[in-house]
């Protein structure tokens, strides 16, 4: 499998700034956002921050041939979904997206629709709104994680991690090969899910955490 990183900064994206000494005008200026591709082209989004924008740009100058990829979230903070509204695959109403997230006890649809109400943004997430108020046309369907992916080549697994209101980490497994991607997780607070972290990485060649 191939792992892209198209953003993996936390909280927020940062312009670059040589004088103040951040040096983000090659890579890591962008919130967090993977793009997976498998062995047998099967594609998966992890998490939509703002490195969403240019994968997004990115799709469009790649036929989908229908597959679109699965977008996976592992958490719906705001350094996590702030991509979206910026995302140009779902502004194509011939696209469908299977969206996954940990939904219990909150519901990722809602979640996102409400976030882009027209008070914060001129584009709906995936509704009309009232007065004319136009949506991102893409077709979204939108599922609980709860028993995790199995397509022909990959298993996607995830666990929980310890980090306000809700996270999971994900594991991809593709025969031998298994990568990691972290989720928020703090380290030493709360012994119990450090422990079942350890063993959820147990085995994988590539872990890649946003602490
Ligand atoms: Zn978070």
């Amino acid at each position: 499998m191939k792992i892209k990183f198209y953003g993996t900064r936390g909280s927020f994206p940062t312009a670059s700034s040589e004088a103040r000494g951040i040096y983000t005008l090659k890579w890591g200026g962008n919130t967090t956002c993977l793009y997976l591709t498998t062995n047998n082209s099967e594609n998966f989004i992890i998490d939509a921050g703002t490195g969403s924008r240019l994968l997004g740009m990115d799709l469009l100058k790649t036929p989908q041939n229908g597959k679109t990829p699965k977008i996976l979230f592992t958490h719906e903070h705001q350094d996590h979904v702030e991509g979206i509204p910026s995302f140009a695959p779902f502004y194509n109403p011939d696209n469908e997206f299977h969206v996954y997230a940990k939904e219990n006890p909150r519901k990722i649809e809602e979640l996102l629709r409400e976030r882009q109400r027209v008070e914060f943004f001129p584009v709906a997430y995936s509704i009309p709104g009232v007065d004319g108020v136009p949506c991102m046309t893409a077709g979204k369907m939108h599922h609980d994680i709860e028993k995790g992916i199995l397509t022909e080549t990959v298993e996607v697994s995830y666990c929980a991690t310890n980090h306000p209101d809700g996270c999971v980490a994900y594991k991809f497994r593709e025969r031998n090969n298994i990568f990691i991607f972290g989720g928020d997780h703090e380290f030493d607070l709360k012994p119990e899910v450090d422990d079942k972290l350890a063993q959820f990485y147990e085995g994988s060649k590539i872990i890649a955490l946003d602490t």
